[in-house]
């Protein structure tokens, strides 16, 4: 723990002692706690109120059983989750993850971080996660729908378009939320935006699917220019394939930027030429196969067995696209000592708490996830209000409005950091300004 005031120190001791064994959601409320030191000294209505042990704490946790049949007849059984974290200031919005790592704490770290998140994009949105330790590798297209069905056949009585809007996360892109919004429907018999990230024939948003690489580079964009940079003739390594990776290759390249190197959870590939987007998304997401098939499009690349090594690749501009903890302290050293000069994060928490501690204290520009990442999320609120509206809007008038929203949380998170004396810190500022908007709402509704 690194909180030093004693109010927030005593929450997080008492969380703790009551969620030992949930370390990535220890790490994520120490971090935010760590950050709002300045606030509570400045505000003790907060303590007097019990905000702080009321944040921290998920409004409810369902968690149930998802059993499925597989394509030789045998019952498969996975467990399912939905927190919904906080709904101060608006119904539940966050993703599901599909990945053989889930498990209560994965999903309570997604959920808190979640909140602030959506209290950033500055839209209506409380904070919520869900998903599944289902393992999606391998299945084929007919037991990924079975298995969305049955996790629906539960989830459905929990989720509703104004009260929990849940959307994708690792392991779930378009296949899924279609199989999963059409057995909402089936059982509903109610077609409403009830998820988002949805196809765009049946009501989901154009530039939904770009909307969090592109975000993360027009945080980073603004970062840069910032501090008299950009992406520009930059170097730029990837950690990822997903969808997340796809696109912030994509932005990144149309901003000047090279990006050299991306990964999967098997190994990375290095291109001193430059990675196609286009081709990735081919390997991902048509084929769904290896990152190591790269070769056989570009022979002349190189591939590297185990993805931990992608931070020793020598580069400008480091995006951790992956997943939770996938930079470590010893990737952070790597970095600096080829002279990266800018991290932002495109994954959930990707960088240790120890990683980021070193960036930050070696001038490296860092951007955190819960303000970097944003731009999925919100172009998901976006997506809730077209389907509200009964509207679709166009491609251009979505990514105009990401833009902005990625630009206004720039200004407010660097507003925030430099209010509490912590100029240039986005990892204080992010916290304090999404904070701030969820308490004031919790504040004004009582408890
Ligand atoms: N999973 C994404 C995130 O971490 C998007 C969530 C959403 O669109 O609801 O923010």
């Amino acid at each position: 723990m690194s909180i030093k005031n004693a109010y927030l120190a005593g929450v997080y001791e008492g969380l703790a002692a009551r969620n030992a064994e949930q370390k990535e959601f220890l790490q994520a409320v120490d971090e935010v706690l760590e950050s709002l030191e300045p606030v509570v000294e400045a505000r003790p209505e907060l303590e007097k109120n019990g905000l702080i042990e009321r944040i921290v704490e998920p409004e409810r946790v369902v968690m149930f059983r998802v059993p499925w049949v597989d394509d030789n007849g045998k019952v498969q059984v996975n467990r399912g989750y939905r927190v919904q974290f906080n709904s101060a200031i608006g119904p539940y919005k966050g993703g599901l993850r599909f990945h053989k790592s889930v498990n209560l704490s994965v999903i309570k770290f997604l959920g808190f971080e979640q909140v602030f998140k959506n209290s950033l994009t500055g839209l209506p949105m409380g904070g919520g996660k869900g998903g599944s330790d289902f393992d999606p590798h391998g299945k084929s297209d007919a037991e990924v729908m079975r298995f969305c069905q049955s996790f629906m056949t539960e989830l459905y009585r929990h989720i509703g378009p104004d009260c929990d809007v849940p959307a994708g996360d690792i392991g779930v892109g378009g296949r899924e939320i279609g199989y999963l919004f059409g057995q909402y429907k089936r059982i509903t018999n109610s077609f409403v935006g009830v998820l988002t990230g949805k196809g765009i024939p049946y009501g989901g948003s154009l530039a939904r699917t770009e909307a969090t690489g592109y975000g993360l580079c027009y945080f980073a964009d603004e970062m840069l220019k910032a501090n008299g940079k950009s992406f520009d003739g930059a170097k730029v390594v990837i950690s990822g394939s997903g969808n997340v990776a796809i696109y912030a290759n994509q932005k990144a390249t149309q901003l000047g930027g090279k990006v050299i190197a991306m990964s999967d959870s098997n190994g990375y590939i290095v291109d001193e030429n430059g990675i196609d987007y286009k081709v990735m998304k081919e390997i991902k997401e048509v084929k769904r196969a290896r990152i190591k098939t790269y070769l056989d499009y570009v022979p002349s690349a190189k591939y590297v067995e185990g993805s931990a090594g992608i931070w020793t690749v020598p580069c400008d501009i480091a995006l951790p696209c992956a997943t939770q903890n996938e930079l470590p302290l010893e990737g952070a050293k790597a970095l600096v000592a080829n002279g990266c000069y800018a991290v932002a994060e495109g994954a959930n928490m990707p960088s240790t708490p120890d990683a980021v501690a070193y960036l930050q204290a070696n001038n490296v520009l860092f951007a955190p996830a819960k303000a970097s990442n944003a731009g999925g999320v919100a172009t998901s609120g976006l997506e809730m209000s077209q389907n509200s509206q009964r509207l679709a809007w166009t491609f251009d008038e979505v990514d105009g409005k990401l833009h902005g929203i990625m630009k206004n949380i720039y200004a407010n998170a660097a507003a925030a950091a430099e209010a509490y004396g912590m100029k240039g810190n986005l990892v204080a500022g992010a916290n304090i300004a999404g904070f701030t908007k969820v308490a004031d709402a919790m504040l004004s509704q009582g408890i």
